[in-house]
């Protein structure tokens, strides 16, 4: 009778343990995915064509197939590349 308590105590000690690891490998593969899905969707770096500097595309401009770092520096590159043509 007490071994048959005994057996019962390891058998739930051994399940809660279980459950307690699938949980947590559960929630670090979660983690993993999340990290991995912000380094596809915001690591994209592109340059700024007048001044050559890397940001990331979500801080940047776009204009006329080119990627520039701030307004003035796309204001500035167009104004050039009118003057020159
Ligand atoms: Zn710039």
């Amino acid at each position: 009778m007490n071994l048959l308590l005994i057996r019962l105590i390891v058998f739930a000690v051994l399940f809660f343990a279980g459950l307690k690891l699938y949980r947590m490998y559960r929630e670090w593969k979660l983690d993993r995915e999340q990290v991995a899905q912000a380094g596809a969707e915001g690591g994209q770096m592109v340059r700024c064509a007048w001044c050559q500097v890397h940001l990331p595309e979500d801080d940047a401009l776009r204009d006329k197939g080119e990627w520039f770092c701030s307004r003035d520096h796309r204001d500035k590159y167009l104004e050039e590349r009118r003057d020159g043509s």
